[in-house]
């Protein structure tokens, strides 16, 4: 007689996908479910290097194979998934046959969408101005950029949509700054970022701590500034209030949304109003779906209102891996996500502040140091790749 094994199908093999299925299969025999994989690419990108990889403090080289990332016992299909059926309990891909699954786990990250943004891809595509850092292509091209860049405006700015490590323009900016006095030009250079937000950076005390650096090192912020759209003739971007800002290098961060099969032909997000349906919708402590017991979602997907890093989808993989085995006991869900976050705040070649928090407060204290920098660029890179890809992890 044959014994139905459950199937654990898990959609992305980012940095929340890839940490879940190897988790679950350290916790799992391989006579006790199967664990499958899907991802339309097989390359699997350190994304925190993206800021890094312009100044030449990370080599290029940020990207492991997918099969080399995941446990033997894990398949991997590599493909796009173009919907999902929770009632039915399928994954349709585009190539593949439909994949039928017991379980599900959803970790399909952002979508970083060029043009939503009117003029942006052009701007990139036909200048030699505007560099997209959060696209990997865009970091590597940045550096030569960066490198002969002599003097006027070097200009950062955020979109309207939420955005994964909402740290990032800020890294941008100051290692900019900093890069350009290393180079002997920072006087010729002014360096501003917007948000359309009031402050810079959302919480406290960082957000304090980073006004004091800014104001000593004449970085500015224009806040409450809505990108419309980048003129690359002109060398300028506009708000929607019509006011200008002229740049001679750009560094905007992309509009980021949803993964479309999942917003557009699953039901997974409807419950999403807040954010438009963009957001896989799950209980923000069990990282359960709000309609269906058999999904999980964790990472950048979902709507837990957590900043969006692989900070914390490090420690949401270890809430999901353990309420999926639950799940499958029919025991009540054992573990709970705090909202976890950290992001290294590098400040300056050589000098970071560590910011972590979760759902209720700041855990850390908004010190630069020396020591968090070493940690940030010379060691998580190492602890990322064989430390919690592979799940393990010392401080789960
Ligand atoms: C510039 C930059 C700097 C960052 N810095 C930091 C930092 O310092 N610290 C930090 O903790 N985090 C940082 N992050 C954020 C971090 O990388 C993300 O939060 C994290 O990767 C989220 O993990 P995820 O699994 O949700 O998504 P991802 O890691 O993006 O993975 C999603 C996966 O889903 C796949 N996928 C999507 N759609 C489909 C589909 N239809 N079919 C098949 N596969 C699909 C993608 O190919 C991808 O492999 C940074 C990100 C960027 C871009």
């Amino acid at each position: 007689m044959q014994v139905h094994m459950d199937t654990i199908a898990v959609l992305g093999a980012g940095s929340g996908g890839a940490m879940t299925a190897n988790l679950l299969r350290r916790k799992l025999d391989t006579d006790e479910a199967d664990i499958v994989v899907v991802d339309r690419s097989t390359e699997h990108f350190y994304q925190p290097s993206f800021y890094l990889i312009p100044f030449g403090y990370l080599e290029p080289d940020q990207s492991r194979h997918v099969d080399d990332l995941l446990k033997p016992g894990v398949e991997f299909v590599h493909d796009a998934v173009t919907g999902v059926d929770p009632g039915e309990k399928v994954v349709s891909l585009e190539d593949s046959a439909d994949l039928e699954y017991d379980y599900l786990v959803v970790a399909t990250g952002h979508r970083l969408d060029p043009t939503a943004t009117p003029g942006l891809l052009e701007a990139w595509q036909e200048t030699d101005e505007v560099y997209p850092f959060y696209h990997y292509e865009a970091a590597l091209e940045m550096g030569e950029a960066l490198r002969d860049f002599e003097e006027g405006t070097f200009l950062v700015t955020q979109p309207d949509t939420p955005i994964k490590c909402p740290g990032a323009p800020l890294k941008m900016a100051m290692l900019a700054e900093d890069y350009f006095r290393r180079q002997g030009v920072r006087e010729d250079v002014e360096v501003i970022m917007t948000r359309n937000a009031e402050h810079h950076f959302g919480v406290q005390p960082y957000r304090d701590k980073l006004y004091e650096i800014w104001n000593a090192r004449d970085i500015e912020f224009r806040e409450n500034f809505s990108v419309e759209e980048v003129d690359p003739d002109a060398g300028v971007v506009r708000s929607a209030d019509g006011e200008e800002i002229s740049y001679d290098l750009y560094a905007p961060v992309t509009p980021q949304f949803g993964q479309e099969p999942i917003t557009e032909n699953s039901p997974l997000t409807t419950g999403d109003d807040e954010h438009g349906g963009e957001y896989v919708t799950i209980d923000k402590h069990t990282c359960q779906h709000t309609e269906y017991d058999d999904v999980f979602a964790l990472g950048d997907c979902e709507n837990a209102p957590h900043s969006k890093t692989a900070a914390a989808a490090r420690k949401q993989s270890h809430t999901v891996s353990e309420n999926l085995l639950a799940e499958m006991d029919g025991r009540p869900l054992p573990k709970e996500y705090d909202g976890y976050a950290a992001c290294p705040l590098l400040t300056e070649k050589g000098k970071a502040i560590v910011a972590e928090f979760d759902y209720e407060d700041a855990i850390s204290a908004p010190v630069e140091s020396k020591m968090n920098w070493i940690m940030d660029v010379n060691v998580l890179p190492s602890v990322y790749w064989d430390a919690w890809m592979k799940g393990y992890d010392p401080l789960p």
